[in-house]
């Protein structure tokens, strides 16, 4: 006899699997990341299939075997219309859903996680950005996620000496896990400042904004391409 356990989930990955079947990586309510398979989904009849669209959100039914969960059922919930149908939209998902899969253990619940998750694919899904600038959803979802697992970034002061940080010259340290001035930058040996990436003054004041989740301010930016390369390293040097 099986236990059958019922959670919210959105659909991250999926992976076929032998003739018909399907593996999931999802992210739950209750249970956290969980992978999941999906038994003769892919056959046209199976009642499964509806509930289990990538970057859709479900009501799901499974059971534990001795090696794996199972699915037994699915209600479809959303499926994000708005999303499958803006290629721009579609990859900021396809980029969450990578940075979940990668970052996440299995089986860990987590609460803010799973409502940051909910308030980026709802917002994905319901803005219409006037700049189209939809990475900015994506930079806001990443700084906050890695924020909750325990590496917020120091923004205001210098990692390394503490004192308040001047508007120019900084860098971004990985190492450090924020911002170091130029004086403190200086001093670093040139192995060390392999770790480092200058990092323009814009985008620092984009990462508070985005700490501070101020997506009424954000929203309305307007991000130079020079800025917006800045950003994508960072992510690049944390990643
Ligand atoms: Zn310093």
């Amino acid at each position: 006899m099986f236990i059958h356990y019922r959670t919210k989930a959105f659909f991250l990955n999926e992976q076929n699997r032998g003739e018909a079947n399907r593996l999931f990586t999802i992210f739950t309510n209750d249970f956290g990341k969980l992978r999941i398979f999906g038994k003769a989904i892919r056959k046209i009849r199976s009642k499964l299939r509806a509930g289990t669209e990538i970057f859709s959100l479900s009501e799901i039914e499974f059971i534990q075997g001795k090696s794996h969960k199972t699915l037994t059922d699915t209600v479809l919930i959303d499926r994000f219309e708005n999303i499958k149908e803006n290629p721009e939209k579609l990859k900021v998902a396809f980029q969450v859903a990578e940075t979940m899969n990668s970052f996440l253990e299995e089986e860990e619940r987590d609460d803010e996680i799973w409502r940051l998750l909910e308030e980026t694919i709802q917002r994905l899904n319901n803005c219409s950005l006037k700049t189209k600038n939809y990475s900015l959803i994506y930079y806001y979802f990443f700084w906050n996620l890695v924020s909750i697992l325990g590496y917020k970034p120091e923004l205001y002061h210098c990692s390394v000496c503490q004192k308040k940080l001047l508007p120019y010259n900084l860098c971004f340290s990985s190492k450090e896990g924020g911002i170091v001035c130029e004086s403190c930058f200086q001093k670093m040996d040139k192995k060390t400042k392999d770790f480092y990436l200058k990092i323009n003054i814009n985008v620092v004041k984009i990462l508070r904004l985005i700490i501070k989740k101020n997506w009424n301010i954000l929203k309305q930016l307007r991000i130079g391409e020079e800025d917006k390369e800045n950003l994508n390293s960072l992510l690049k040097k944390i990643k």
